[in-house]
């Protein structure tokens, strides 16, 4: 069988690494979307991370180019596409709404013309959010649960995840939306507050630094491993039908308990570390989110195979070896 080619935008972030991880496991050719930045050392951290920044081709092109995204689809005839490419921090999504919009919701828009044009037999997987969600509507969320979105992030999400739908409707394209919950790993982003609490932990017990400064600590996630969350992704697109999915691990936990996950694993104690700094509250707050991931597992086979405790000390351990290393 000939060999599968995969072109995933956003391959430098989280979800784009280890899903190159997994799709090159799988003997795929994993091409990258390459938006141009004044530093490539910085993009290729995580891939190098990963030890995989050799085993994928890196391409020139920008999510708000559809000249470049035509270009690559014409050159590489993608059998599949995985659009994680984003705007994906929801507080900048404040300061920078219309470069969110044109990245998140417009850019999902560009690769689905690419596809509708260039290879429409294309399998196609749009990176959803629970954000969509926002202001929640059902206690548990899943396929059927109406959106609410409450950040710029969100709304322009929420479009990127319709004309997704509508792409399938209209055109027959095979055109799926993962509706991931959050989801972290040691790869994620500095900003995150997952990854904000485990390198802060980790310094604080290296002896760097002495507190931890968090805005809202009742906001409750669903949060998953990453690298688990891939997976669905992949198993999206081996369907039949294309379809939507909610990913989540059906668990949903306090910022303050996840913190103090985070201290217990090296054995400190959270109160004489964490300061609330109201800089860190948003314009208006996602309070919870729950998601339910029933629909996944019965028809992809798909469930969370890390727990948030297990997930968490993985990352404090990570930070903590990168610090030392550092040292
Ligand atoms: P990251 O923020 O880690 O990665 C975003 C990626 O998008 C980076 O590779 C970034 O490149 C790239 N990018 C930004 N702007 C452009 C552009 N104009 N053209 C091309 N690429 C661009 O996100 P994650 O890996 O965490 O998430 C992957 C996707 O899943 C995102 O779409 C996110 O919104 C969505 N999602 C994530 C969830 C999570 O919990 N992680 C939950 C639900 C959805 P560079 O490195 O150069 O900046
Ligand atoms: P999000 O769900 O995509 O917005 O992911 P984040 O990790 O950025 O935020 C998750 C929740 O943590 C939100 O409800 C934030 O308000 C809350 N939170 C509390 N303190 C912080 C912080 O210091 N940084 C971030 N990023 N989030 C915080």
């Amino acid at each position: 069988m000939a060999q599968k080619i995969a072109l995933i935008t956003g391959i430098t972030g989280q979800d784009g690494a280890y899903l190159a991880q997994l799709l090159l496991n799988k003997n795929y050719k994993v091409i990258g979307l390459n938006p141009r930045r004044s530093t490539s050392e910085v993009n290729l951290t995580r891939l190098e991370w990963l030890g995989i920044a050799n085993d994928v081709e890196l391409v020139d092109g920008d999510l708000t180019d559809l000249s470049s995204l035509i270009r690559i689809f014409q050159q590489y005839q993608p059998d599949e596409v995985y659009n994680l490419g984003a705007q994906s921090f929801v507080q900048t999504s404040w300061s920078q709404p219309l470069l969110t919009g044109q990245v998140s919701g417009i850019g999902a828009v560009n690769v689905l013309e690419a596809a509708r044009l260039i290879k429409p037999d294309a399998r196609c997987y749009q990176a959803s959010t629970s954000e969509m969600f926002g202001l929640i509507q059902e206690p548990e969320q899943r396929e059927t649960t109406p959106f609410y979105p409450r950040s710029p992030y969100a709304a322009a999400k929420l479009y990127a995840h319709w004309m997704s739908v509508n792409y399938r409707e209209s055109f027959k394209l095979f055109s799926c939306s993962g509706i991931l919950f959050n989801h972290e790993s040691p790869l994620r982003g500095l900003e995150f507050v997952t990854r904000k609490v485990t390198d802060g932990v980790a310094r604080i017990k290296m002896g760097l630094d002495n507190e931890l400064r968090l805005g809202n600590i009742d906001a409750k996630r669903d949060w998953g491993h990453a690298r688990d969350y891939v997976q669905a992704m992949w198993l999206m697109l081996q369907q039949d039908e294309a379809d939507d999915y909610v990913i989540a691990t059906g668990r949903t936990t306090t910022v303050r308990d996840m913190c103090r996950i985070a201290f217990e694993a090296v054995e400190l104690e959270m109160d004489k570390h964490l300061i609330i700094d109201p800089r860190f509250f948003r314009p208006a707050e996602v309070d919870v989110l729950l998601g339910d991931p029933s629909k996944a597992k019965a028809k992809l086979g798909w469930q969370a195979t890390t727990t948030l405790e297990e997930m968490i000390t993985e990352m404090v351990e990570a930070d903590l070896a990168r610090l030392r290393k550092n040292a």
